[in-house]
């Protein structure tokens, strides 16, 4: 059961002395108790007392971590049911299948569109996460040679090594070395053979029942025997199983602490259909309802694109906008009489407007102003982006030492503060500018044309 502040409170010195960097214990313990602290961040507090409070405080599903160095892929650390109770932690893996029996041209495309298939979407990059190498052939030279392939071509690649025979899973394992693969997997029969080596291997490892009961009690046992990093597969192979396991597993970890589901799951979507576009519907609902990794037959750009922004919006933490830092953006090289424009910190709004100042091929100073991650209007509606708050950073953005005009031009939405900015920045000619990004490069050109 979770500590309270007060319940660690009682195990902290009660000196405040502040060396946590926090003023006082209580502060402290109320910090650690939401989760925003490790209780090892006192330095004072007893080996016993930072494992009971780790316990305590530990999540409900375990995280898990696969692969290596820069190359990590993260999964479960689950705290909530629903996403505005706080966040959700790591954003569902999509991983695409090779198999020892695919010929090669269906091998190479899966790769090859792996690696292709990036996006760059508001500053991240957008991509597939794992690759699910499957001994589908039971030999263990064409496996080892397929996870060694596929550790050269896509060496960022988290890696599923799935096999039912355990020489060819540890096999896999050695050949991944370090890049910790995760082993799929345990059943019913040969439960405690897989235990064994994903305990040398030092890998996760994927538990499949064949229903949610029986994914429960493998989990158990390997529990019993030791084993702390596990992934779920109920076996569910049609969309509506797969939907209740789900919800299943996520209510019964984090309402109910039911240790034996208290893992990140895996589903194979590639085994649910063969119509690539129901498949990425049922992926969908996958990524929206819990699912840790999802498995796809393959990866077309005209249905993993819309699959990744799904992830996107729903991984977004709600309670922290995505923001760039204030500064002054330069875009396509401009000089000392190259226009200034200047919008808020808002991610996507910096991403829209400086993509369109982009695209006009004009030379621009894109002046971003903090509003604390809040879009145009709703930061001035919050004082936020006030035209006093404008003049102060306009001035200390040292814009004037690059410039030598004093046109600054303003959000189409802001034209009512256009007076106010003029008295705060008296030597400034503020210009309104477009409501729509879409609008800024006609704008920039005119703005061009004028200047010359
Ligand atoms: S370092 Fe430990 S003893 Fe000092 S204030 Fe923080 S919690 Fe209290």
């Amino acid at each position: 059961m979770a500590l309270t502040g007060i319940g660690i409170l009682k195990m902290l010195p009660k000196t405040n002395c502040g060396e946590c960097g926090v003023p006082t214990c209580l502060a402290f313990a109320m910090k650690v108790a939401a989760g925003q602290v490790d209780i090892g961040a006192c330095p004072h507090v007893s080996d016993e007392v930072k494992e009971k409070v780790g316990e305590a405080s530990a999540p409900p599903i375990r995280p898990i971590t696969l692969g290596s160095g820069d190359n990590i892929f993260e999964m479960g650390g689950e705290t909530c049911l629903y996403r505005h109770e706080k966040r959700f932690e790591h954003q569902t893996g999509i991983a695409v299948l090779v198999r020892t029996d695919m010929d090669e041209d269906n091998i190479a495309g899966r790769l090859q569109r792996f690696n292709d298939l990036r996006y760059d979407r508001v500053g991240l990059e957008l991509k597939a996460d794992l690759i699910a190498v499957n001994d589908s052939t039971g030999d263990e030279g064409a496996f080892t040679s397929l996870v060694e392939r596929v550790r050269n071509e896509c060496p960022d690649a988290a890696i599923i090594l799935m096999s039912d025979q355990a020489g060819c899973l540890a096999a896999g394992a050695r050949v991944c070395g370090d890049h910790k693969p995760l082993l799929y997997c345990a059943t019913k029969e040969n439960s405690e053979t897989m235990a064994e080596i994903a305990r040398e291997a030092g890998c996760s490892l994927a538990v499949k029942g064949e229903t949610l009961g029986e994914a429960a009690e493998i989990s158990e046992q390997l529990q019993k025997a030791g084993l702390k990093d596990l992934v779920l597969d109920t076996g569910a192979r049609t969309v509506r199983a797969a939907f209740e396991d789900q919800v299943a597993i996520r209510r019964a970890s984090t309402k109910h602490k039911y240790k034996a589901l208290g893992f990140p799951t895996i589903s194979f979507t590639c085994e649910m259909t063969r119509d690539p576009l129901l498949e990425t519907m049922i992926a969908s609902v996958l990524v929206a309802k819990y699912a840790g990794i999802i498995v796809l037959s393959d990866l077309q750009g005209d249905t993993l694109f819309p699959l990744l922004l799904e992830r996107l919006n729903i991984f977004t933490d709600p309670q922290r906008p995505m923001v760039v830092e204030e500064d002054i953006y330069p875009i396509n090289g401009p000089d000392e009489n190259s226009p200034v424009l200047i919008t808020c910190n808002f991610s996507l709004t910096y991403f829209i407007v400086s993509g369109e100042v982009e695209g006009s091929k004009v030379p621009s100073w894109l002046l971003i102003k903090d509003t604390e991650g809040l879009s145009v209007l709703t930061a001035w509606a919050a004082g936020k982006f006030s035209a006093d708050l404008i003049g102060v950073f306009v001035k200390k953005s040292n814009i004037e030492d690059r410039i030598k005009h004093r046109n600054l031009i303003i959000p189409g939405y802001l034209a009512s503060i256009k007076g106010e900015l003029e008295e705060e920045l008296p030597d400034w000619k503020i210009q309104i500018g477009p409501r729509e990004a879409s609008h800024i490069p006609p704008f920039l050109r005119d703005w061009q044309a004028e200047s010359n």
